[in-house]
């Protein structure tokens, strides 16, 4: 079955407006859906980041059985009654260097949410390759790049679009870059959906390094042009990444929220949770909460109501 088909036997109708719109945007494969008796009033989304699947099943990293983890949140995310709308995968879907294997054995564990009617959305991350994710992930291509080179979608939700950037420069090269033709596309693509509030997500952390640094670091090398791109339009709400395996959240100087997913997979430091994040969208506001694979864990439920930018004034 296609990941992004919906079948008819859950849904109790398909919102024709967000087909059609899915169809203009060029996600000719995404049909948003709803339900009658799901909460009217929010989008719900379910974001996931750095899954880091394994062709093996078995393997473990840092302790962590990623195909385990993975598996327990999905158990999660089909026993909720008020379904997501999609669920996102912010990158390192794969383990170090996006194999053929590691992407067949991800589809073994994404196809249980695909059989159960939720759509699914990927990014990438720097343990990522296009090629080999494409070849498994058929459908999750468009029919035309909408930009070259890179794995990018703009996802319609009732209120809110969601826009998905790739920043995979080099396969297993740990920092990320969006590139001038990305950031051109995005600061156009953001111009011209201003009757919803724009969220974007991608894989690497924006790095505020000390002026004239000449550090590398590990996070996107082009942060400063693509916060600019964020600022350019007061519908952008929030950055979404992965990458750090660092559940946190921060705003940038012009009061985009910044919010770090946890990972699916391990942590790099025992105390972070790791787990997976429902993402709320109303009209006037954003809200996070944590959903830790350690239900023990002192951070597991907590929530945060992002306020849009500008609200005071709009
Ligand atoms: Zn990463």
């Amino acid at each position: 079955m296609s990941l992004h088909l919906i079948p008819a036997s859950r849904r109790r109708f398909v919102q024709a407006s967000l087909a059609t719109a899915a169809v203009t945007l060029g996600c000719p494969w995404l049909m948003a859906a709803t339900d009658e008796s799901a909460d009217q009033s929010a989008d719900y989304w379910a974001l996931l980041a750095d899954t880091h699947i394994a062709a093996n099943k078995d393997a473990v990293s840092r302790g962590v059985n990623m195909f385990d983890n993975l598996n327990k949140i999905i158990d999660e995310l089909l026993a909720e009654e008020n379904k997501p709308l999609g669920v996102i995968i912010n990158g390192d879907c794969a383990r170090l260097r996006g194999r053929p294997g590691d992407y067949a054995t991800l589809r073994i564990a994404l196809d249980r949410i695909t059989a159960a009617g939720l759509p699914i959305h990927m990014t990438m991350g720097n343990h990522d390759d296009r090629d080999p994710f494409y070849a498994a992930f058929k459908k999750q291509k468009p029919d035309a790049a909408l930009v070259d080179g890179k794995h990018v979608a703009i996802v319609p939700g009732r209120h809110a679009n969601l826009f998905l950037v790739d920043s995979l420069n080099i396969v297993n090269e740990v920092s990320g870059k969006l590139g001038e033709t990305q950031l051109q596309w995005l600061a156009k693509s953001l111009a011209e959906h201003r009757d919803k509030t724009a969220i974007v997500i991608g894989h690497h952390n924006p790095q505020f390094l000390p002026e004239g640094s000449t550090a590398e670091g590990s996070g996107l090398s082009d942060t400063a042009k693509f916060i600019d791109v964020l600022h350019s339009q007061p519908h952008v709400q929030a950055y979404f990444y992965g990458h750090t395996h660092n559940w946190n959240r921060n705003k940038t100087s012009g009061g985009v929220h910044l919010i770090n997913q946890p990972p699916c997979a391990y942590v790099f430091n025992a105390k972070h949770p790791n787990g997976w994040v429902r993402l709320k969208v109303q009209d006037e506001s954003l809200a996070v909460e944590l959903r830790a694979l350690n239900k023990q864990h002192t951070q597991h439920g907590e929530s945060h109501t992002l306020e849009h930018r500008f609200a005071a004034v709009s």
